[in-house]
């Protein structure tokens, strides 16, 4: 098997962005290659932030585009939505991932094992975008477990268990030994009428065994790799592996800001004030700014901050066939004075109501739903 390429894709948000500085810096031997899906309909700031990396990384940043584009003059969402006849992307027919971002993706990797490094955060809890592509294995760095669910489940197949167990007898002895045979004997179904029950078993015998010692599970889990087709086998040793860091969200702006790469803009709080009562809005995300993942609240940050930009926005909806980006409710009843009043006000008792209960930051309140949004445009 070829040795694996080591890829890494820019969206624009700062955890992908602080991925690429992070890699670069503490694994100077690996030969990154860095992308980006260009929608042509990103704010400013996420051009900015690409440009800044270029500079830190010395290296370009990949622009990919599929080949109808190359004879276009439209953006690239422009030419697709032109294509769909007007018809708006949304959570349940989402083709502009599909067509700006996942297509020339593959097409990047082209059939070659290939290593893809995604920025999910020691704190967050999703999985982020996993290629049915066997030639594509993708490894989280900034969390205490890097390795995908699909390489989990294999390794904790009972049927491996024989195999499994040998390999970390190479890293654990005694009493820690012991321990590993008991993670590996407790039971786990495989049967798909109970996933979530088999995701809970995996999850307790990945805790577990990362207890016993990062490196350790890492290194069981590399020999395993060996014995599979994952691009990762054909590698006599990976970097990664003694990897133990945990990077959470106020390491990814502590990494922008020492570096002077900076934050984008638009995660900057900003006040307002309704009915004398005080909020504060930003947006959480990076991606194209009539995103329809994005929350209401941070559709009137974008009329307010970018009042051109809302317009824009507005143009591509056709409220008599229900083409809005918002569900029920067109961009022009959103600005209406007495709805932007129910909007921020709704936003300040959510968020004085979250941050009663959990997290003191904005932005946990705003990326509530990014967890459930679109993984390769907001990382
Ligand atoms: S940012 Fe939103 S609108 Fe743009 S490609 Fe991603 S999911 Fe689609």
């Amino acid at each position: 098997m070829n040795k694996p390429r080591h890829i890494l894709g820019i969206s624009g948000g700062k955890d992908s962005a602080a991925l690429a500085i992070y890699l670069n810096d503490k694994y100077p031997t690996l030969n990154f290659e860095y992308y980006f899906c260009d929608t042509g309909k990103e704010l400013d700031e996420t051009y900015e932030l690409i440009a800044n990396l270029e500079n830190y990384l010395g290296k370009k940043v990949l622009k990919l585009e599929n080949e109808e584009l190359k004879s276009s003059k439209d953006a690239p969402f422009d030419y697709y939505f032109k294509s769909f006849r007007g018809y708006l992307p949304s959570p349940q027919a989402r083709w502009c991932t599909a067509l700006m971002k996942l297509k020339p993706f593959e097409k990047f990797v082209n059939g070659e094992p290939t290593v893809s490094y995604v920025g999910i955060r020691g704190d967050e809890e999703r999985e982020g975008y996993i290629s049915r592509e066997s030639n594509i294995q993708s490894i989280f760095p900034f969390r205490r477990n890097i390795w995908s669910n699909d390489v989990l489940t294999k390794f904790f197949n009972p049927n491996n268990q024989e195999q499994v167990l040998s390999f970390f007898n190479s890293y654990h002895k005694g009493n820690k030994f012991d321990k590993v045979l008991d993670i590996l004997n407790e039971p786990i179904t495989f049967d798909l009428n109970y996933k979530a029950e088999t995701a809970k078993a995996i999850k307790l015998k990945l805790n577990t065994s990362l207890d016993l010692g990062i490196p350790e599970f890492n290194r069981a889990v590399f020999d395993f790799l060996k014995t599979t087709n994952y691009p990762l086998a054909s590698q006599v040793d990976f970097e990664l592996l003694d990897n133990e860091d945990v990077l959470v969200r106020d390491d990814i702006f502590k990494i922008l800001r020492e570096t002077g790469i900076g934050v984008p803009k638009y995660y900057e709080k900003i006040e307002f004030e309704v009915d004398g009562q005080k909020g504060e809005y930003a947006r959480s995300r990076s991606g194209c700014f009539f995103c329809f993942f994005q929350q209401k609240i941070e559709w009137i940050w974008l009329y307010e901050q970018h009042p051109e930009l809302y317009k824009e926005a507005i143009k591509y909806e056709n409220a008599d066939e229900m083409f809005t980006w918002v569900p029920n409710e067109s961009l022009q009843e959103l600005i209406e004075p007495l709805r932007i009043k129910q909007i921020k006000l709704g936003h300040i008792q959510r968020t004085k109501k979250k941050e009663s209960k959990s997290s003191p930051y904005l932005l946990d309140i705003l990326e509530d739903t990014e967890r459930d949004g679109c993984n390769t445009c907001f990382l």
